[in-house]
């Protein structure tokens, strides 16, 4: 990685924002400006473990060299055509998604949010042409704690409140439900019920996991009561958990798969709903689109992505890495650590509030050279890139140890 050289400084480059940036993160006062692999580098030349990976965007690491590759190789023919044309990188792109997860279909966009509303589109008209609810009563049930994007409709059926507060009117036609509830989940579904929309593992609740059985109930249930059942894969999809999707550990196949994060392979936004014929089928020339979804220069960076996958190396490595995570956690407990869920390369940990809260202790580990994000409380969120080596992520819960045993 090349040094940086900067003639501003991280503290300046953080008051330069103030004025001019709206306040919508609270980002930990580093400025990133080269990264490499599992590495970033500050403008002042420190080097940090990235252990947040950009919320999943990054499973295979900063610019990967296939990734930058197919990019650059797109970059220097054809970047963007918009829907109105054909291009020549869409079908091939489409067809291998719907290989990779076992589906027949895909809807390309851009973001996380624009899939998880996409889905629920096509989930209401699903509901109204193919199960025959009556014109604007579908409902879409949803879990507490879900995080699913931030446009108004999504933070509809948010149960955060920070998320909601000052943002309504809310679309209605939601119902929430606790998640890992199958009995409220049953009592929710009637004849106006489109679709069920969840996370198979909650990321921003804290990496939640449902108990094992639950999302099989959850298939069987909404195939019994005639509706869609939509999977959020957005950030526990593509490799995080040690398979490619969340659901495959307990081999279910929902009705529509959402994707997005670490399918634009950190280069740009990439979202995809991938589903059955019969559902995504219900779409028409006209009713829904956007115009850099399916756009050649993602197509090439999506492709190349699912070319990665497709070798299952990384769902190995987040598999075999996974147990160094969770033995490295385990070790922790009851020295700092009160617990924490793991699956894969991905981890929720409930830090003991006397070391502070997950901000402090974020701090505290961005300063030892290892960056995190804190999410409810004293939860800390693991989620590094699955290229990382075993060397690298014990030296990682190394740090962790040290932040905790310092007070
Ligand atoms: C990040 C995320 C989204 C939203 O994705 P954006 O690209 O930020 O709009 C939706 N669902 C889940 C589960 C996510 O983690």
């Amino acid at each position: 990685m090349t040094a940086a050289v900067h003639t501003r400084s991280s503290a300046d480059l953080i008051s330069a924002e103030e004025p001019v940036l709206a306040h919508n993160y609270h980002p930990l006062p580093v400025v990133v400006a080269h990264a490499e692999g599992t590495w970033v580098e500050d403008v002042e030349g420190r080097r940090y473990l990235d252990m947040l990976a950009g919320y999943s965007a990054l499973n295979f690491g900063h610019r990967h060299p296939a990734l930058i590759e197919a990019a650059h190789r797109q970059l220097d023919r054809l970047t963007l055509t918009s829907r109105a044309f054909h291009n020549d990188r869409l079908a091939e792109f489409a067809q291998r998604l719907a290989q990779l997860t076992g589906l027949d279909m895909v809807l390309p966009m851009n973001t996380g949010a624009e899939a998880v509303e996409s889905a629920i589109k096509v989930a209401r008209k699903w509901a109204y042409e193919v199960k025959g609810v009556p014109a604007d009563r579908a409902t879409i049930v949803v879990a507490a704690e879900n995080f699913h994007g931030r446009t108004t409709t999504i933070v509809s059926f948010s149960t955060d409140e920070t998320a909601r507060t000052g943002f309504g009117p809310f679309t209605p036609g939601f119902r929430i439900v606790p998640y890992n509830d199958l009995a409220a989940l049953e009592a929710a579904v009637d004849d106006t019920t489109a679709a069920v929309l969840l996370e198979p593992i909650q990321g921003e609740a804290g990496v939640v996991i449902p108990d094992e059985g639950y999302l099989t109930g959850v298939r069987e249930l909404t195939r019994r009561k005639g509706c869609l059942f939509i999977a959020d894969e957005i950030q526990s999809g593509l490799g995080r958990t040690g398979r490619t999707l969340a659901v495959e550990h307990e081999s279910v196949v929902p009705d529509m798969l959402l994707l997005g994060k670490a399918l634009g392979g950190g280069i740009v936004p990439v979202s995809a709903v991938v589903a059955r014929r019969d559902v995504l089928g219900v779409l028409r020339p006209g009713e829904h689109g956007s115009t850099f979804g399916g756009n050649p220069l993602a197509a090439a960076v999506g492709m190349a992505v699912v070319e990665l996958l497709e070798t299952g190396e990384f769902q190995r490595r987040a598999t075999e890495l996974g147990v160094v995570l969770r033995d490295g956690l385990s070790e922790l407990v009851g020295k700092g650590v009160l617990g924490f869920r793991a699956r894969g390369l991905w981890a929720g940990v409930d830090i003991d509030p006397v070391f502070g809260t997950g901000r402090e202790i974020s701090e505290r580990l961005m300063r030892e050279g290892v960056l995190v994000k804190d999410t409810h409380g004293s939860t800390i969120r693991l989620a590094p890139p699955l290229t990382i080596t075993g060397d690298e992520l014990r030296g990682a819960l190394g740090v962790l140890e040290k932040v905790l045993t310092r007070d």
